[in-house]
């Protein structure tokens, strides 16, 4: 039953491998040796988040966890270039927060709409027609292409909203949404009716609106044993104000000052910045409370003297809801935005291991160098930077790099190629 509720997930992106470059030479009757044609690979897709305002789950990405992007198209003969890789966009709600799974750490946040590539595919490797030079007439190679970006990341969501709605199961939460937005959320007398969190759109005005959210409450998973806790309180931490709905009809046989009690206590248990963000407090089911006002004077008397704005409302019969709505929209123009998250994730420092293997092959004057540490340390390092050149000369020096290429006949002014850099060698 209940706890299919999903608000985080758990995913691993692979971005696709560029294309290997072609190594090909012009053919053709009558003409001897023609020069080098070689295309170069595609580039391999990215993977990329883009926000969906469709969705306020993420619920699609229980079953799949894998998302790949396509690989690039090797280069072909004749200057053929190859294809790129397809990108893989993927979908998920406004307000994802895109963390490194390993570190916990903030990627992104999908809160401002604007697409964010979380892998990047490899460049696609150069064909051998860019290597001829006026004594390189025969360029026999081509540089493949390199792999893409693989990340294991976890979502979470933490939906954008500037009202949460708060209060036990049936308090009328919903209804109330239903009522000033055009949401349809699932009514009914039953606790345990909201299981998704349900966003709508509050028009007060001409170009005046705002972003309501009714959220299930943290009593209807932990009272049912759902195993929902404290998880959907995530959900309005983002929220500039609460509006805390409180069953004053008695009609559950509830106590409201208990109940409203209750409610704050649980949201100081989970933070002291949702206990004491701005709150208004609504009384609902006014239309059958009859003669018998002694539970809603009480409720005012004590939400009062903690020093909370308080409403009499019916949400079913459209009594209140729209002093309620506007006191909202009153408040929310003098509070401060909805929070968006740094971003505070560091590439992890590459690991140079220089006891893995690296390759040295020569064409005549061009040194091809490669090996699984050495792309990791090319891909980042800054080569403007004076400094970081250092680092990177140092390193090859004490790998034993040039030692070995020395012994296989480098001579001054001859290139190397280590991946995305070329240099000349210098003695
Ligand atoms: P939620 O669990 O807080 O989302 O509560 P719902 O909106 O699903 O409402 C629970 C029940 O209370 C439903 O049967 C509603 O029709 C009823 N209800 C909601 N608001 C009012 C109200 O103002 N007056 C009365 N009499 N019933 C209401
Ligand atoms: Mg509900």
């Amino acid at each position: 039953m209940a706890s299919s509720f999903v608000d985080k997930a758990r995913i691993s992106v692979h971005a696709g491998k560029g294309g290997d470059g072609a190594v090909s030479f012009h053919r053709e009757k009558y003409v001897a040796a023609g020069g080098p044609d070689g295309g170069d690979g595609g580039r391999g897709g990215s993977v990329i988040f883009v926000v969906d305002d469709h969705m306020s789950t993420l619920m699609d990405f229980r079953y799949k966890r894998k998302y790949v992007a396509g690989n690039g198209n090797n280069g072909g003969a004749k200057r053929c270039y190859g294809r790129d890789g397809e990108n893989l966009y993927i979908k998920v709600p406004r307000g994802t927060i895109v963390r490194d799974t390993e570190t916990g750490a903030i990627m992104h946040d999908m809160s401002t709409g604007e697409n964010f590539t979380v892998a990047k595919g490899g460049r696609g490797g150069w064909g051998n027609m860019h290597f001829a030079t006026p004594t390189r007439q025969v360029p026999r190679f081509a540089k493949p292409g390199l792999p893409g970006e693989s990340h294991d990341i976890t979502l979470e969501l933490k939906l954008l909203a500037d009202v949460g709605l708060v209060g036990f199961p049936n308090v009328g939460k919903s209804t109330l949404l239903s009522v000033v937005s055009r949401a349809h959320p699932k009514i009914a007398n039953y606790h345990f009716t909201t299981l998704f969190p349900n966003l709508g759109v509050v028009y007060v005005d001409e170009g005046v609106s705002f972003v309501m959210a009714d959220i299930p409450g943290i009593i209807e998973g932990a009272s049912e044993g759902a195993g929902l806790g404290h998880d959907f309180l995530r959900h309005i931490d983002r929220c500039r104000l609460l509006v805390h709905l409180v069953d004053v009809s008695g009609s559950e046989g509830r106590d409201p000052v208990e109940d409203f009690d209750a409610i704050n206590a649980e949201l100081a248990e989970y933070s002291p910045g949702l206990a004491s963000r701005p709150q208004l407090v609504a009384a609902n089911k006014c239309d059958i409370l009859g003669d018998d006002r002694e539970n809603i004077e009480r409720l005012r008397a004590h939400v009062e003297e903690l020093g909370y704005q308080f409403f009499e409302m019916s949400a079913a019969a459209h009594m209140g809801t729209k002093e309620l709505v506007k006191a909202c929209s009153g408040l929310l123009d003098t509070l401060p935005p909805v929070a968006s998250y740094e971003a505070d994730y560091v590439p992890p420092e590459p690991v140079v291991d220089t006891s893995e293997d690296i390759t040295i092959e020569h064409f005549d004057d061009m040194w091809i160098v490669e090996g699984p540490w050495l792309q990791r340390l090319v891909a980042r390092i800054n080569f403007e930077d004076y400094e970081s050149r250092m680092y990177f000369d140092r390193i090859l020096r004490e790998a034993g790099v040039y030692e070995r290429m020395e012994q296989m006949g480098v001579k001054d002014g001859d290139t190397v190629s280590m991946y995305d850099l070329m240099f000349e060698y210098k003695d």
